[in-house]
């Protein structure tokens, strides 16, 4: 019976030494700085948003991350674009070959992920933020996103360089259950630091989140979460998260915020 209970004891503290391990084991991607580029690089260069061009001039610009949302087509493609219709096509109910006979301003088709990705993967100094759009049709068809996203990124090689991002936190979930070391952000901003770190995961929140909540930033950063602010435009904002120590900001505008970071 002695030996039983030792057996047991030796057991739970293994177990619990395994858990713990799994909620450290984060890859550490390293940024070169905190400005996330929202949809690329578009709105300052005349690029559309989500487009090849928009991630190019991300990189070109020297943003820490370029940001893109990825949707699936009926015919299951992955392609990058921020509304769930493609220029008036509704992406879900459509195949890739349909969605190609539209074309961006620039003359670019609909971005696919492995276009992106690939065009993404090419360099180091810009990591990729990958958001995972929620399905209108049903949840199990954004987990079958997730699923495919992640496989793409692992068919790359592309983990060192993508942080993933979603609203949905069973779309969180998944992602850390498929690749438990990836970087996961929820972007909803209804879970508290502490709840993030019991599943795993990282904050992407509106700014205005952490106005109403004013110690999350460092309460967050206390327990090693990392936290991201969107989409941050406004100059005072992004001034008051910079003082918070924010680790990393999205906007439309990181010409600004690159500016202001070379000046500190
Ligand atoms: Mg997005």
């Amino acid at each position: 019976m002695k030996h039983f209970i030792l057996f047991g004891v030796v057991v739970s503290i293994l177990l619990t030494a395994c858990t713990s391990q799994k909620m450290t084991t984060k890859r550490n991607i390293p940024f070169s700085n905190k400005v996330i580029a929202h949809r690329g690089a578009f709105k300052n260069t005349g690029t559309p948003e989500n487009s090849l061009a928009s991630l190019k001039a991300a990189i070109a610009l020297g943003c820490g991350g370029a940001e893109f949302d990825i949707h699936m087509t009926a015919d299951n493609i992955l392609v990058i674009n921020h509304d769930p219709e493609f220029l008036g096509i509704p992406i879900e109910t459509t195949t890739y070959a349909q969605l190609q006979t539209k074309t961006l301003p620039n003359g670019e088709k609909i971005p696919t992920l492995e276009q992106y990705l690939i065009t993404g993967l090419s360099q180091t100094n810009t990591k990729l933020i990958a958001e995972i759009k929620t399905s209108k049709i049903s949840a199990a068809r954004s987990l079958a996103l997730a699923t495919r996203v992640v496989e793409m990124v692992k068919k790359l090689k592309g983990q060192s360089q993508v942080v993933y991002i979603a609203f949905s936190y069973e779309v969180c979930k998944k992602v850390k259950a498929l690749d438990p070391t990836a970087p996961v952000q929820y972007l909803n901003g209804d879970k508290s630091p502490a709840q993030l770190k019991a599943d795993g995961l990282d904050a992407d929140y509106h700014f205005s989140i952490f106005q109403k909540n004013p110690n999350w930033i460092q309460e967050a950063r206390s327990i090693g979460i990392q936290t991201n602010a969107w989409t941050v435009n406004d100059e005072k904002v992004m001034d008051w998260l910079l003082a918070e120590k924010i680790d990393f900001i999205t906007t439309n505008e990181p010409e600004l915020l690159i500016k202001k970071i070379e000046r500190k």
